[in-house]
C-alpha cells in the first residue's frame, strides 16, 4: 500500500473552447467520481472560469498550465497568481518542458514561478526531465539533478510539502514513446534521492513525484504499481473524456 495519495492531472495544452470544456466537464463530472486519487485538470486559461462551474461541487480539482511570477503591473498578456486563485486554480504547472524549449523559461524563471504559486496558496506541479540528447548521453540523471537543485531554490520546507513533481522525459511527450515503468520508476528514485540530499528523508518520503510522458490508459496501471510513481502527467490523453476517466480509474 502506497502511503502518498496518487495525483493524476490532465494537461490538455493549447486545446479546446470554452464551449468545448463545457461538454468535456459535463460529462466528465457524470462519469468521474474518486476519492482515492487527486484528480487535476488544467485547461487553457480561457476555460477556467467554465470549469469552475462545471466543478462545483466535485473533487475534480482545477489546475493552470502555466502563471507569471510577479503580482501585478505592466507584464502584457501575463497572468498572475493571485488571478488564478480567485478563480479556484488549486495547481500550476510550472516548467513544462515546452515552456523551456519554446517560450525561454530558465531554471531562475521556473524557479521563480514556484516561489510565487505557494506564496499565492496554490501548489506548483513542477516539470523536469531530459532531452533525448542527454539520455543518449547518459546525461539523464545529471540533467534531473540540476533542474530539481535550481527550481526547489530558496524553499522552506513547509514549502516543499506542497510540490508536486513531474518527471517528464522530453522525448516521451507528445510522441507516442514512453518510457518503460522501470525506467521511470529508477529516475524518480533518483529525483527522490536528490531531494532527501536537498532537504530530508521525511519531506523526500512525502514528496509526490508523477510520470509524464505518453500516458495512456493501456499502460497507466504499469506504471502506477512501481513503488516510486506517484501519479502521472497526461498530455494528449486527457483530452478525452473517456480516456481521462480510464486513466484515473486505472
Ligand atoms: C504533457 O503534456 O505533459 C505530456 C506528458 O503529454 P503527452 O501525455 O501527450 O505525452
Amino acid at each position: 500500500v502506497k502511503k502518498r495519495t496518487p495525483i493524476i492531472a490532465g494537461n490538455w495544452k493549447m486545446n479546446k473552447t470554452a464551449n468545448e470544456s463545457k461538454e468535456f466537464f459535463e460529462q466528465l463530472t457524470e462519469n468521474l467520481s474518486v476519492d482515492e486519487v487527486e484528480t487535476v485538470v488544467c485547461p487553457p486559461f480561457t476555460s477556467l472560469q467554465m470549469a469552475k462551474e462545471k466543478l462545483a461541487g466535485s473533487s475534480i480539482k482545477l489546475g493552470a498550465q502555466n502563471v507569471h511570477f510577479e503580482e501585478s503591473g505592466a507584464y502584457t498578456g501575463e497572468v498572475s497568481p493571485e488571478m488564478l486563485k480567485d478563480l479556484g486554480v488549486e495547481y500550476a504547472i510550472v516548467g513544462h518542458s515546452e515552456r523551456r524549449a519554446m517560450f525561454g523559461e530558465d531554471d531562475g524563471i521556473i524557479n521563480k514561478k514556484v516561489l510565487a504559486v505557494l506564496k499565492s496558496g496554490m501548489k506548483p506541479i513542477l516539470c523536469i526531465g531530459e532531452s533525448l540528447e542527454d539520455r543518449e548521453s547518459k546525461k539523464t540523471e545529471r540533467i534531473c539533478s540540476v533542474q530539481i537543485e535550481r527550481g526547489l531554490k530558496g524553499l522552506t520546507d513547509q514549502q516543499l510539502k506542497n510540490i508536486v513533481i513531474a518527471y517528464e522525459p522530453v522525448w516521451a511527450i507528445g510522441t507516442g514513446k514512453s518510457a518503460t515503468k522501470e525506467d521511470a520508476n529508477d529516475t524518480i528514485g533518483f529525483i527522490r534521492k536528490t531531494i532527501e540530499q536537498l532537504t530530508s528523508k521525511e519531506i523526500a518520503n512525502q514528496m509526490r513525484i508523477q510520470y509524464g510522458g505518453s500516458v495512456k490508459p493501456e499502460n497507466i496501471s504499469d506504471y502506477m504499481a512501481m513503488p516510486e510513481i506517484d501519479g502521472a502527467l497526461v498530455g494528449g490523453a486527457s483530452l478525452k473524456v473517456t480516456s481521462f476517466v480510464d486513466i484515473v480509474k486505472f
